[in-house]
Protein backbone atom coordinates (compact mmCIF):
# COMPACT_ATOMS: atom_id res chain seq x y z
CA UNK A 1 0.00 0.00 0.00
CA UNK A 2 1.22 3.65 -1.16
CA UNK A 3 -0.63 5.83 1.34
CA UNK A 4 0.41 9.71 0.81
CA UNK A 5 1.44 10.26 4.13
CA UNK A 6 3.07 13.70 4.29
CA UNK A 7 4.40 13.48 7.72
CA UNK A 8 3.14 16.33 8.93
CA UNK A 9 2.41 14.47 12.45
CA UNK A 10 -1.05 16.37 13.42
CA UNK A 11 -2.55 12.66 13.56
CA UNK A 12 0.16 11.91 16.63
CA UNK A 13 -0.82 15.24 18.00
CA UNK A 14 -4.61 14.74 18.54
CA UNK A 15 -5.11 12.20 21.30
CA UNK A 16 -6.29 13.83 23.69
CA UNK A 17 -9.77 12.36 23.43
CA UNK A 18 -8.73 8.81 21.89
CA UNK A 19 -9.55 6.93 24.48
CA UNK A 20 -7.47 3.51 22.53
CA UNK A 21 -4.38 5.90 22.58
CA UNK A 22 -4.20 6.10 26.21
CA UNK A 23 -1.01 4.47 26.69
CA UNK A 24 0.66 6.80 23.83
CA UNK A 25 -0.90 9.99 25.28
CA UNK A 26 1.48 12.73 26.33
CA UNK A 27 1.17 16.25 27.01
CA UNK A 28 -1.41 18.16 25.56
CA UNK A 29 -2.71 14.99 23.65
CA UNK A 30 0.63 14.42 21.93
CA UNK A 31 1.96 11.18 21.54
CA UNK A 32 5.04 10.53 23.73
CA UNK A 33 6.92 8.96 21.32
CA UNK A 34 6.25 11.83 18.31
CA UNK A 35 9.89 13.47 17.82
CA UNK A 36 9.71 16.42 15.71
CA UNK A 37 6.62 15.54 13.25
CA UNK A 38 8.34 11.62 13.18
CA UNK A 39 7.59 8.87 15.07
CA UNK A 40 10.05 7.30 17.32
CA UNK A 41 8.95 3.90 17.16
CA UNK A 42 8.17 3.92 13.76
CA UNK A 43 9.09 -0.05 13.23
CA UNK A 44 7.27 -0.91 16.13
CA UNK A 45 4.49 1.74 16.09
CA UNK A 46 1.12 0.31 17.72
CA UNK A 47 -1.12 -1.65 14.74
CA UNK A 48 -3.43 1.44 14.99
CA UNK A 49 -0.96 3.73 13.40
CA UNK A 50 -0.60 1.29 10.61
CA UNK A 51 -2.52 1.84 8.04
CA UNK A 52 -1.39 -0.83 5.99
CA UNK A 53 -1.38 -3.66 8.58
CA UNK A 54 -4.90 -2.24 9.67
CA UNK A 55 -5.88 -2.84 6.11
CA UNK A 56 -4.65 -6.25 5.98
CA UNK A 57 -5.72 -7.05 9.38
CA UNK A 58 -9.25 -5.46 9.54
CA UNK A 59 -10.66 -3.83 6.27
CA UNK A 60 -9.52 -5.60 3.19
CA UNK A 61 -12.63 -8.28 3.03
CA UNK A 62 -14.68 -5.03 2.98
CA UNK A 63 -12.98 -2.14 0.97
CA UNK A 64 -10.57 -1.74 -1.74
CA UNK A 65 -7.16 -0.52 -0.85
CA UNK A 66 -8.04 2.97 -2.64
CA UNK A 67 -11.36 3.12 -0.61
CA UNK A 68 -9.34 2.78 2.41
CA UNK A 69 -6.57 5.39 1.32
CA UNK A 70 -9.42 7.62 0.39
CA UNK A 71 -11.15 6.74 4.19
CA UNK A 72 -7.73 7.75 5.70
CA UNK A 73 -7.22 10.60 3.71
CA UNK A 74 -10.32 12.40 5.00
CA UNK A 75 -9.32 11.45 8.24
CA UNK A 76 -6.35 13.69 7.69
CA UNK A 77 -8.17 16.54 5.99
CA UNK A 78 -10.42 16.71 9.07
CA UNK A 79 -7.53 16.40 11.80
CA UNK A 80 -5.43 19.49 9.77
CA UNK A 81 -8.90 21.41 10.25
CA UNK A 82 -9.11 20.29 13.80
CA UNK A 83 -5.82 22.24 14.10
CA UNK A 84 -6.08 24.94 11.83
CA UNK A 85 -3.90 24.21 9.10
CA UNK A 86 -5.50 24.84 6.26
CA UNK A 87 -3.10 24.47 3.52
CA UNK A 88 -2.93 21.01 4.70
CA UNK A 89 -6.10 20.19 4.64
CA UNK A 90 -6.46 21.70 1.36
CA UNK A 91 -3.85 19.71 0.14
CA UNK A 92 -5.81 16.35 0.90
CA UNK A 93 -8.92 17.80 0.08
CA UNK A 94 -7.63 18.76 -3.56
CA UNK A 95 -6.21 14.78 -3.79
CA UNK A 96 -9.91 13.41 -2.98
CA UNK A 97 -11.48 15.69 -5.61
CA UNK A 98 -8.81 14.99 -8.02
CA UNK A 99 -9.92 10.94 -7.38
CA UNK A 100 -6.55 9.49 -8.43
CA UNK A 101 -6.18 5.80 -8.47
CA UNK A 102 -3.10 5.19 -6.43
CA UNK A 103 -0.57 5.57 -6.24
CA UNK A 104 -1.70 8.96 -5.38
S1 LIG B 1 -2.33 13.32 9.67
FE1 LIG B 1 -2.17 11.97 7.88
S2 LIG B 1 -0.54 12.92 6.64
FE2 LIG B 1 -0.34 13.75 8.71
S3 LIG B 1 1.13 12.36 9.72
FE3 LIG B 1 -0.94 11.61 10.18
S4 LIG B 1 -1.29 10.04 8.59
FE4 LIG B 1 0.40 11.32 7.90
S1 LIG C 1 3.18 5.76 18.12
FE1 LIG C 1 4.14 6.91 16.49
S2 LIG C 1 2.67 6.88 14.78
FE2 LIG C 1 1.56 6.31 16.66
S3 LIG C 1 0.70 8.22 17.47
FE3 LIG C 1 2.70 7.90 18.45
S4 LIG C 1 4.18 9.03 17.19
FE4 LIG C 1 2.29 8.76 15.99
Amino acid sequence: MNFPCIRCGLCCKTLRNVSAAAELRGENGVCKHLEGNLCGIYANRPLACNVEQMYLQYFKDFMSEDEFIKMNLKSCMNIALLHGAQDIANFFRKRLQDNRQVPY
